[in-house]
């Protein structure tokens, strides 16, 4: 057991405020590192420390220097590392070296990440725990012709998905058999290019899945619980853009199924930290696991708003040693935790809807947020005068509501995003209300096509 004092986050923007504010609830000194184009940011003003990383480099090389974040860290007396999401939060390399150096990697170990990160890798836990997958090759396709042979087998459509891809990167669609070499030789290419690894694995393209996710939670004694799922089906190219607690398309029954094969492949590989178990469900309601992602959720706020438990302090107190029983996590048991109500969140960004989603850039002039009972906001860049670069995600501030019945949870959600006023640049505002205002949303019954197949939520 090791009480820290010192947690350097390395990363930027809303996720490092939420794990500073987290260290700050702990009695623990925050530390941040920043890029030279983040010199005026928010986010390391509100650590206790802040350093200068990645000089001479470019803006997200800055955050991915390896060494120069362990040797500020060393430097700097700093007990532990939190990777937030993204950057280097799934870098086995990373996660050993911090080992390594005497320095807690908040996470899972490197081995176990090694396992999990990758999505074949991660597929063959799945499949020796008998969690369903969807049907493909478990192996890189080494040739156009083993792709071939599967999809002739299978039938269109495919999927070609990079291993190492992540944020809805590294992923190909082929309807029809003559598109498939082109799209597997460039699949094979763009995944070097983006992340080092030319592995590409393919798979039966489900027509309009739903994305439903379990949040987990394990400590260092072989422990592990769930937190209940999230509906993650709201997705723009295969990125979320809302997300609601519990999911209403499935049943009871569907739920507890989920859950469980969540559990199976946590349990598998001994899961430690926090963590997310993907499953695709079909319209037969089948679900199948696609991967395991070993880190904090962007949409892990709603899971806290609906269970209570605070996953990133969690995530600390893990690493100190502490078991989920204990009284500073306080996790008794799976049926100590309660989920209540519905909790939504809409990932706000600076990007204009009218113009296919560009990322807008420029400065802030007047930003006035929603807020009130029922309503959480975790954001970084906003403030009158901030200036939003180009370099970095275009996510601004995460609104998140909470309420007894869906249909208030909505109200609160829409009703805090008209009191937003940003001007200077330009958001998704009004295309989240639309969102919130449709049919099929407020049903709780969209899938994963539900926003290509809506052209006039952009309106
Ligand atoms: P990433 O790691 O880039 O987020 P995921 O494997 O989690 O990628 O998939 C992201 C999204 O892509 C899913 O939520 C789903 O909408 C879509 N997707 C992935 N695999 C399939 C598939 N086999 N069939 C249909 N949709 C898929």
């Amino acid at each position: 057991m090791k009480k820290f004092k010192r947690v350097l986050v390395a990363n930027r923007g809303e996720i490092a405020i939420r794990i500073f504010r987290a260290c700050s609830e702990l009695d623990i000194r925050s530390v941040a590192i920043y890029s030279e184009e983040d010199k005026n940011s928010l986010f390391r003003t509100k650590a206790d420390e802040s350093y200068q990383i990645g000089k001479n480099k470019k803006p997200v090389d800055a955050y991915l220097g390896i060494d120069e974040i362990i040797s500020i860290a060393k430097s700097k007396g700093v007990d532990a590392i939190h990777p937030g999401y993204g950057l280097l939060s799934e870098n086995v390399e990373f996660a050993r070296k911090c080992e390594e150096s005497g320095i807690v990697f908040i996470g899972p170990d490197h081995i176990m990440m090694d396992k999990l990160g990758d999505k074949i890798k991660s597929k063959k836990v799945a499949h020796s725990v008998k969690v369903p997958t969807i049907p493909g090759i478990e192996e890189a396709v080494k040739s156009e012709d083993d792709a071939r042979k599967f999809a002739d087998f299978c039938g269109y459509p495919v999927i070609l998905k990079a291993s190492a891809g992540g944020g809805g990167r590294g992923m190909r669609i082929v309807w029809r058999e003559e598109d498939l070499i082109r799209e597997f030789n460039s699949a094979q290419s763009e995944a070097k290019k983006a992340f080092g690894i030319d592995d590409i694995f393919i798979e039966k393209y489900l027509e309009r899945p739903k994305h439903i996710e379990v949040q987990v939670l394990g400590d260092n004694y072989g422990n592990i619980v769930h937190l209940y799922e999230r509906d993650c089906s709201i997705q723009r190219r295969h990125q979320k853009v809302i997300e609601f607690t519990p999911a209403i398309c499935i049943t009871n029954e569907q739920r507890q199924n989920i859950c469980e094969d969540a559990l199976e492949i946590a349990r598998s590989v001994n899961y430690r930290s926090a963590g997310t178990v993907e499953f695709l469900v079909d319209k037969n309601g089948n679900h199948y696991f696609i991967e395991m992602n070993p880190r904090v959720q962007v949409e892990h706020t709603i899971t806290e708003m609906a269970t209570g438990i605070d996953i990133v302090q969690s995530q600390i107190l893990i690493a100190e040693g502490h078991r989920l029983d204990s009284e500073e996590v306080n996790i008794k048991s799976q049926n100590s935790i309660e989920h209540r109500g519905y909790a939504i969140q809409c990932r706000v960004t600076t990007e204009d809807p009218a113009n296919n989603f560009a990322p807008d850039t420029g400065k802030i002039d007047v930003y006035r947020t929603g807020s009130g009972f029922g309503i959480r906001l975790d954001g970084d860049n906003g403030f009158t005068g901030a200036v939003i670069s180009p370099y970095y995600d275009s996510l601004l501030v995460k609104v998140s509501s909470w309420s007894r019945s869906f249909k208030d949870a909505i109200g609160k959600s829409s009703r805090a995003l008209r009191e937003v006023k940003i001007l200077g640049v330009k958001t998704n505002i009004g295309f989240l209300l639309n969102v919130l205002n449709h049919e099929t949303f407020r049903n709780g019954q969209c899938d994963t096509g539900f926003i290509a197949d809506n052209p006039s939520l952009l309106n």
